[in-house]
């Protein structure tokens, strides 16, 4: 059966109920005793397990009322069904109503323990019906809103606050896993770690708020030049760690001179009449393909890569490879 919108906005979130039935007649009927709800909230009818399987995929918040008895799927394999899918979208919210022709305890016991949210037994009232499916919506909406205040806390806990880039925790999270998983990638790991060069005359000629004006525009720049898989985090101060997984292993080099040269071709504004050229030193660190590293080891290679860059006139780039080896790894110097 057709689905039946409602008049709100399709991107206004809004009360939505699945009803699957095998019986036309009882979806009629429902559409019918429904048809007060059909103002304010989406109701679709549908007679077929599968495609309520498939709404479900698409549908992030709704309540599924499902018939007990079907022939090819019955309600609580249905319900099975959608469990899974919530375990495999921890952002979905599902509220899942059970209907059967028998009454009793010994029923509503078997709903719930076959996974339904709550138990309705047929023939259905109504009045009881649109409570219950009220008392779903609440419980939705009230994990709606904590999956919502869960996910701004853990971007809040993940984020630089000044440039919005990934802050060091999040960096190292990160980088712990993408160490991980070039053990047993087939592709390289660059690892960058970009110092400003002098900030500190930034800050003491034109003001902390000119610094951190800067900050924000090199980490524009840093986010501008990265690749849809790479990550780019403030690692402290005026430091910033780009991670590179899936290139070659001669790949470090030219990132590092590309980011070098981003950073020192865009200029900046400090004041509404004053605009700086900065410059940015860069140490490169290139694990190779199943080479096991830990986390701390990358990060003092990059930073001596880092210190030569700086003894080396600054603006540039070194490079290292760790090409063997656990632990510490086996480096090879490349500039
Ligand atoms: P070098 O070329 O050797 O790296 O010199 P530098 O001046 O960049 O390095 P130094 O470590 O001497 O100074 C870093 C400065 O960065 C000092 C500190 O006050 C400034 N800084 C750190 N965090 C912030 C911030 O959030 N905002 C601003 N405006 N300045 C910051
Ligand atoms: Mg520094
Ligand atoms: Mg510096």
């Amino acid at each position: 059966m057709a689905a039946e919108r409602s008049t709100r906005a399709p991107d206004t979130p809004s009360p939505h109920v699945l009803f699957l039935d095998d019986d036309s007649h009882f979806l009629g009927g429902m559409r019918r005793a429904l048809r007060e709800l059909r103002h304010t909230w989406t109701l679709e009818f549908l007679q077929s397990p599968t495609e309520a399987l498939e709404r479900l995929e698409q549908l992030d918040t709704c309540i599924l009322v499902v018939d007990w008895r079907m022939p090819v799927m019955d309600g609580p394999s249905v319900c099975a069904k959608a469990r899974a899918l919530l375990e495999k979208h921890p952002d979905k919210q599902l509220y899942l109503i059970l209907l059967t022709g028998m009454d009793g305890p010994d029923r509503a016991a078997e709903a719930l323990e076959n996974g339904a949210d709550d138990f309705v037994a047929k023939p259905v009232q109504t009045r009881e019906l649109i409570a219950r499916l009220r008392v779903g919506w609440r419980l939705l909406s009230a994990q709606h809103e904590l999956w919502l205040a869960n996910a701004q806390l853990s971007r809040l806990a993940t984020t630089d606050p000044l440039t919005n880039l990934y802050n060091r925790r999040a960096a190292e999270e990160a980088l712990d896993k993408e160490l991980a998983r070039v053990q047993r990638s087939l592709n390289a790991l660059t690892v960058g770690m970009i110092d400003l060069d002098h900030f500190k005359q930034v800050n003491d000629t034109y003001g902390h708020g000119a610094g951190d004006a800067v900050l924000s525009s090199v980490a524009q720049t840093l986010q501008r030049t990265q690749r849809e898989y790479d990550r780019t985090a403030r690692w402290g101060g005026e430091e910033f760690l780009v991670i590179c997984p899936d290139h070659g292993l001669a790949g470090g080099e030219p990132i590092g001179q590309r980011i070098c040269a981003a950073i020192s071709s865009h200029p900046i504004d400090v004041s509404t009449s004053k605009q700086i050229q900065i410059t940015a030193s860069i140490g490169i660190v290139t694990i190779a393909a199943g080479v096991q590293i830990d986390r701390t080891a990358v990060v003092e290679a990059a930073d001596r890569e880092l210190y030569r860059a700086k003894q080396g006139g600054r603006n540039q780039a070194c490079a290292t490879q760790i090409v063997s080896g656990s632990g510490c790894g086996r480096e090879r110097r490349r500039s």
